[in-house]
């Protein structure tokens, strides 16, 4: 008798294989990263195949094989179709899934980063349509992602010490502090080192937007409005802690 088992999974990616086969990359609870056969996908235009579309969240049931596990069975719990139907939303929700993809190694299992996707998918599907899209100082979706970009790099071991300055442990004042990305955090002004292209100026604004996006759940976050000026220097400083942990 084959040997199966069950997981809830966040569909990653899906690349064709061979012979109508595809490859599928999930998230799921109780495994973390797996890559699946699912087989004849194309083919057959299995019942499964449309639960397996990148971002939905699923019930699957794999079957153990020698080379690699396979899909037996999938059934989608949510499409999170009004994300699909928003181009703003796609954009922020597949560049999420490509960044877990991209950072975690199959075999290390952390429900807190399967409920993080999925809570940034829950929120990002139930939003209102126009919601990257207010004006004035609208919250806006590269900020958003930048949130979760943070929220999944302090679940990787990298959360930025942002209360006390990494050189002299004091605790940080307002005023000319930098973001240090070698070594994850804060630098007090009397600490930094001018020219070192390591540490980035952070303004007091953005040090408080980064500790609020640590501390809040993304329900919470949408509702945040910011200037376009402060989510981009954010923005900015997690899309460079990202890259430097990451690359
Ligand atoms: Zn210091």
């Amino acid at each position: 008798m084959e040997e199966t088992y069950n997981v809830k999974a966040i569909i990653l990616n899906r690349k064709s294989f061979s012979e109508g086969d595809s490859r599928v990359i999930v998230y799921s609870r109780e495994n973390g990263k797996l890559e699946l056969t699912a087989r004849g996908a194309k083919k057959i235009k299995s019942k499964s195949a449309g639960h397996l579309e990148p971002l939905n969240l699923s019930d699957i049931m794999v079957v153990r094989g020698r080379r690699y596990d396979y899909v037996g069975a999938a059934v989608s719990e949510n499409c999170f179709s009004n994300i699909k139907n928003d181009l703003a939303k796609l954009a922020v929700a597949a560049q999420a899934v490509k960044i877990v993809d991209q950072a975690i190694r199959p075999g290390v299992v952390d429900e807190k980063i399967f409920e993080l996707l999925e809570e940034y998918l829950e929120v990002l599907d139930t939003a209102k349509k126009d919601f990257f899209a207010r004006g004035g100082s609208a919250l806006g979706e590269k900020i958003f992602a930048s949130f979760f970009v943070l929220k999944l790099l302090a679940e990787l071991g990298h959360q930025p010490e942002l209360s006390r300055c990494l050189s002299c442990v004091a605790k940080i004042q307002p005023g000319k502090n930098r973001f240090d990305l070698a070594r994850g955090g804060l630098i007090c002004g009397r600490c930094a080192k001018s020219g070192d292209s390591n540490q980035l100026a952070i303004s007091d604004d953005g040090i408080k937007l980064l500790r609020l996006a640590l501390k809040s759940d993304f329900k919470r976050l949408a509702k945040v409005k910011i200037s376009k000026k402060l989510g981009q220097e954010a923005g900015g400083i997690v899309d460079k802690f990202l890259r430097y942990n990451f690359n």
